[in-house]
C-alpha cells in the first residue's frame, strides 16, 4: 500500500478526479499557485536572524524561486503584490514574538515517517513547520499559514494535519504527552491553538484508515466541482471543466488593443472584401444549378470508360462459389 500524506487524503476529499490524475496517474504539471509559492517560501523562514537580514534572505529567496509556471489566478493583481504582503507578514510575526524566547525551537521542517497501525499496513508522512518545547515542559507543533482566510477555532479543533502530526510525534518520542497544535494565520497575525484527547486521537486514526481503505478500493474517481476548481492543475483532463479551459485557451482578439481609427478602416476593407467574395460565390452557386439540370451522361466531367454505363468504379473481386456459400452460413 502507499504511503498517505494528509494533503494526499485531502485532496481525495476535494476531487476524486484529481487525486487519481496526480497521485495514481501521476500525471505532472509545472504550475504552482501563487498562494503556494509564498507558502512554500515562507516556511523556508525559520532561521531567528534580524529583521533586515531576514527580509532581505526572503527578497533574495522569492527572486531565486519565482519562475514561469507560477500563476496567478487574480486579474487585479501582480507578483510584486504577493511578495510585499509577504514582507508584511514576516514583519508583522517578527514585531509579535522578539526575541523569540517563548520556547525552545527543537526541530524545523520536521519530516515524520509512521504507520497508523501495529502491522504498519496504513502509512502516512509529513512535514511539521516547526516542533517547539516551552518552558513549563509541554510540546507544541507549529504551523504557518499565509492564507487569505482565517478559520474558526471549531475548524482548528477539528483539523486533521496537525492530529495526524501529533500522533507521529507521540509514535517516535512516547515520553512526549503534552502536545498543543499551533497554527499562525501570519495575513492576519492570529494564533489558533488546539489540543487532541488520547480517544480523539483513536478516533482521527480510525477515520484516517477508514479514508485509505476508501481510497484503496476505489473503481471510479468522479470529478467534484468546488471552489478548488479555480486553482486545479488538470482542467483540460477534466470533464466537468474542459469547457471552460477551450473557451480560455481560445486565442485573443488581436484587434482589443488598436486604437478607433485602426479598427474603423480595417472593418471597412473586410467588408469591402467580404462584398467581393459575396459576389464570387453567387457567380458558382448559378454555375452549380447550370450544372445539376445538364442530361446524364452529357459530358458533365463525370468520367467514364469509354462506353455509357461503365464506370470507372473498382468492383470487389469474384468470389468462387463454394466460398460464396460459406460466407452465407457465417452471416
Ligand atoms: S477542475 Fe475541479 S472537478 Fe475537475 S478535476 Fe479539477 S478539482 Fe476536480
Amino acid at each position: 500500500m502507499p504511503i498517505y500524506s494528509h494533503s494526499q487524503l485531502s485532496v481525495y476529499e476535494q476531487c476524486p478526479l484529481k487525486y487519481r490524475l496526480r497521485y495514481r496517474d501521476k500525471i505532472e504539471r509545472d504550475t504552482e499557485g501563487v498562494e503556494a509559492f509564498l507558502g512554500n517560501i515562507d516556511a523556508r523562514l525559520t532561521r531567528v536572524i534580524s529583521l533586515p537580514e531576514l527580509l532581505s534572505f526572503y527578497d533574495a529567496t522569492w527572486r531565486k524561486s519565482w519562475h514561469d509556471a507560477v500563476v496567478i489566478t487574480r486579474e487585479d493583481v501582480t507578483q510584486e503584490h504577493y511578495q510585499a504582503l509577504g514582507r508584511k507578514m514576516i514583519e508583522t510575526y517578527y514585531h509579535r514574538y522578539a526575541p523569540f524566547d517563548a520556547d525552545t525551537t527543537i526541530q524545523t521542517e520536521m519530516r515524520l515517517n509512521f504507520a497508523l497501525d501495529k502491522g504498519s499496513r496504513y502509512k502516512m508522512t509529513g512535514f511539521i513547520d516547526r516542533l517547539s518545547r516551552t518552558g513549563d515542559g509541554g510540546y507544541q507543533i507549529h504551523d504557518y499559514k499565509t492564507s487569505a482566510h482565517l478559520p474558526a477555532q471549531e475548524n482548528a479543533d477539528h483539523d486533521r494535519q496537525l492530529a495526524i502530526y501529533q500522533l507521529g510525534v507521540r509514535k517516535r518520542s512516547p515520553d512526549i504527552k503534552d502536545i498543543k497544535l499551533v497554527w499562525h494565520y501570519l495575513a492576519f497575525d492570529r494564533d489558533l491553538v488546539s489540543s487532541r484527547s488520547d480517544e480523539a486521537i483513536a478516533r482521527l486514526t480510525a477515520d484516517t484508515t477508514r479514508l485509505i481503505d476508501e481510497i484503496e478500493s476505489a473503481l471510479e474517481f468522479p470529478p467534484k466541482e468546488s471552489a478548488y476548481c479555480d486553482w486545479c492543475e488538470y482542467p483540460d483532463l477534466c470533464p466537468a471543466r474542459r469547457h471552460f479551459h477551450v473557451v480560455e485557451s481560445l486565442p485573443q482578439n488581436e484587434y482589443l488593443k488598436e486604437p478607433g481609427v485602426i479598427l474603423v478602416n480595417k472593418y471597412a476593407e473586410l467588408k469591402e472584401q467580404a462584398g467581393a467574395i459575396g459576389e464570387e460565390m453567387d457567380k458558382v452557386k448559378e454555375a452549380i444549378v447550370e450544372y445539376a439540370r445538364r442530361p446524364p451522361g452529357g459530358g458533365n466531367g463525370y468520367e467514364r470508360n469509354g462506353q455509357q454505363g461503365q464506370d470507372k468504379v473498382r468492383q470487389p473481386p469474384e468470389v468462387p462459389r463454394q466460398e460464396r456459400g460459406r460466407a452465407g452460413r457465417a452471416r
